[in-house]
């Protein structure tokens, strides 16, 4: 290799590297070389020298692309614990929505970098936020941790639907909402930082109306940027689209003409046989979230299709959703995809651990504006890379890593993790904010919600605390 392309950091030693490139290939004993935030070289540690690099020994790891969570509300991050035991209905519009109404700027910055802090650490490199009121916060709050994300701002524009009304606060006519988005998305969406782009985002179909839906599609194509939104997450949500509109949700999209490879469809587990030709036609990006549905019961493992459309070709990304259901983990999340769709379909071949790999990594690239340069370890590609210890029983006897991976680590196991070349998690820690001062200031920043919240109406205890 000529000098001047010499890695200036090198990875060695690697026991087992998981590329995820084109050919899947899992290299043994392997180095990666890394040059201007970039992969430099891939390939065997005896076959590159080390020569003025700095050199990490990995010996006893498992190297990973950096996992893509392509559905994280950073701003519910303070919320565990707030809405547990809830229906899709009661969910939202008791818990959750009181909740992201009573946050303040302060808060939802703690609440993003906490959530940052929390994805790096299980090697989570990248997220896309569905949104909330204080976008520049969640940019602040998870941006100091050195992850990469795609800001939204969350929109309604009704006030009222079938499953309720939304707390004051939250509420907006459809121009406010759009000039709203459209400032994010001039802010962030050519924001010049490598680690920071933004979508357009509209929380649910049923507090938007068709124009506000027009509209954000129209910005999304103006800014070159995806369109999210949550739908048919539950029976709810599917009764109250038909009950108002005539149609389910999927339905609705594809008569509005907004359906394409660009929007991105959080859940989609409740889909009429209608539905499934519609999504297989369009191709739209959809994201499976198994613990939330699991911890809430909403009925996407039973109802859902993701097997069928990813062999279909529709591309499905992974995401863990929320703290509200507790895990924030993909690797936990891999898993419960894998081992969730296998119990309801009672077919053990039917989501391999390979697939929720993919999910996690290269799917997810593929949903956000960097599918050329994240999801996969290849020369050319930034170099957002995670490292797993070994040393651990869930590790060992380590036959087939991706299984592993997926049906025996957590993310707890993660060891290193680099963003585009930067080391940001180092020995379980992160690197670039001061943990410590996080946890104290979690408590506090509770505390001060709380009292706006009136916590102590909304969760009861069912055991006596003395
Ligand atoms: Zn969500």
């Amino acid at each position: 290799m000529p000098a001047a392309d010499a890695p200036t950091l090198l990875l060695r030693n690697i026991d087992w590297l998981i590329t995820v490139d084109p050919e899947r290939r899992i290299i043994r004993d392997a180095a990666i070389g890394v040059k201007d935030g970039r992969i430099a070289w891939i390939g065997k540690s005896a076959e590159i020298s080390a020569s003025g690099a700095d050199v990490i020994d990995c010996a006893g790891m498992v190297a990973t692309p950096g996992f893509i969570d392509a559905h994280l509300h950073s701003s519910f991050h303070l919320s565990r614990g707030l809405a547990d035991e809830a229906g899709a209905q009661s969910f939202l519009f008791d818990r959750m929505y009181p909740y992201e109404a009573a946050l303040d700027a302060d808060d939802v910055r703690i609440s993003a970098q906490f959530a940052a802090s929390e994805l790096l650490r299980h090697g989570v490199t990248c997220f896309i936020d569905p949104g909330n009121y204080h976008p520049e916060s969640s940019v602040e709050g998870a941006l100091s941790t050195g992850i990469r994300m795609l800001v939204s701002r969350s929109s309604f524009d009704l006030t009222k639907s079938v499953l309720g009304i939304l707390p004051e606060r939250m509420i907006e006519n459809t121009d406010v909402a759009l000039t709203r988005a459209e400032e994010v998305l001039q802010r962030y969406a050519r924001s010049g930082n490598p680690r920071l782009s933004a979508t357009a985002s509209f929380r649910g179909l049923n507090n938007a109306s068709d124009a506000l839906i027009l509209g954000l599609k129209e910005l999304a194509g103006r800014f070159g940027t995806l369109l999210q939104t949550h739908a048919c997450f539950s029976y709810s949500t599917h009764d109250s689209s038909v009950a108002r509109c005539g149609m389910a949700e999927i339905e609705r999209l594809e008569k509005l003409g907004v359906l394409d490879d660009r929007m991105l469809i959080v859940h989609s587990g409740w889909l009429e046989p209608q539905e499934v030709a519609i999504l297989a036609r369009r191709k739209p990006a959809l994201v499976c979230a198994p613990s939330s549905s699991l911890h809430n019961g909403y009925g996407n493992f039973v109802m859902g299709k993701l097997p069928e459309l990813m062999a279909l070709g529709v591309n499905v990304a992974l995401g863990s959703d929320h703290a509200s259901s507790g895990i924030v983990d993909m690797v936990q999340e891999m898993r419960l995809a894998c081992c969730g769709y296998k119990e309801v379909r009672a077919n053990p071949r039917v989501m391999p651990p390979e697939t929720a790999l993919e999910m996690a990594t290269i799917n997810g690239a593929r949903a956000t504006p960097w599918a050329n340069r994240i999801g996969s370890i290849e020369t050319g590609r930034d170099a957002d890379i995670v490292l797993f210890d070994t040393n651990r029983p869930e590790w060992q006897p380590l036959i087939n890593p991706v299984a592993n991976l997926v049906y025996s680590a957590t993310g707890d196991s993660v060891r290193h993790v680099f963003v585009a070349g930067e080391q940001v998690v180092k020995n379980g820690r992160c690197v670039r904010i001061d943990e410590t001062e996080l946890y104290r200031q979690i408590p506090r920043t509770v505390g001060r919600f709380s009292q706006r919240l009136k916590v102590k109406d909304m969760v009861q205890l069912r055991w006596p605390v003395l």
